[in-house]
């Protein structure tokens, strides 16, 4: 059984068909990639796997669950995306704890939890500070220490690092990588950086015009694309 079964989703707008019969199979543990130009759909299959936009038609199952048409908190997902929204006025513990509060967590349970993701994530020192007295990059890691203080069966990154400098954004790369090799879950990571797809996925799909063009191994997609607009997107050599 798989961790995320995504068969034939569609989604439109209007007259717009942003998803055209989008199917998908992910693996528990799995780290998959999806890449594509800008507006091909990669936001909108995100935020249809995690319930925030109902789909047009097809069916979205969650270690074989039906979740089409369940809530996001049904979903057992948790979400980075590109902009943090923490709340302001909280402080990091409390943005941390926050999720964890509103799922009914006992609060002996949740500062374990508190304390175990800000370890992981080295933002133990940062725990009384409020968001606008951190850095983007630390602003970055409370976000995911959010998501993984929850502890779910899949977690959902849209463009998690675009709005970091280049410097930063590779060592959070690293760092999410080590993230998934010590925790074992299952990720589905949104990027247009062709070298963060490279070094993190275990399979990557590359999207285009609301459809998957190719499925496979980093390796597999950069030796053998199965088109030129695969081939000039991966950047594989000629
Ligand atoms: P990507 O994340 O790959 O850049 P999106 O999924 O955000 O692309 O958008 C795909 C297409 O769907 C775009 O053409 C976008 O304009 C359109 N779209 C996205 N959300 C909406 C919406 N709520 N209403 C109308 N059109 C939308
Ligand atoms: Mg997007």
């Amino acid at each position: 059984m798989s961790a995320l079964e995504i068969n034939k989703v569609r989604k439109t707008f209007g007259n717009t068909e942003v998803l055209k019969e989008v199917s998908l199979a992910i693996e528990s543990g799995e780290f998959l990639i999806l890449v594509g130009p800008s507006g091909c759909g990669k936001s909108t299959l995100m935020n249809a796997i995690a319930g925030l936009e109902p789909v047009t038609a097809g069916e979205i199952r969650i270690a074989g669950r039906d979740v089409t048409w369940c809530t996001p908190a049904e979903r057992d997902i948790a979400m980075v995306f590109q902009s943090y929204a923490l709340y302001p006025s909280m402080t990091v513990r409390q943005n941390i704890a926050f999720g964890l509060e509103m799922r009914k967590m006992p609060r002996g349970e949740r500062e374990a939890a508190v304390e175990r993701v800000a370890d992981l994530l080295q933002i133990s020192h940062l725990l009384e500070r409020k968001p606008s007295q951190l850095s983007g990059g630390q602003r970055q890691r409370v976000a995911m220490g959010r998501a993984l203080a929850r502890e779910p069966q899949i977690y959902l990154f849209d463009e998690p690092l675009s709005n970091l400098d280049a410097k930063l954004r590779v060592d959070m790369r690293t760092e999410i990588k080590k993230l998934h090799q010590r925790l074992g879950t299952t990720i589905v990571y949104v990027t247009h950086d062709q070298v963060e797809a490279m070094t993190l996925a275990d399979r990557i799909a590359v999207m285009r015009d609301g459809e998957i063009l190719q499925l496979g191994t980093p390796e597999a997609i950069y030796n053998d694309p199965v088109n030129r607009f695969v081939a000039e997107f991966m950047g594989s050599p000629s």
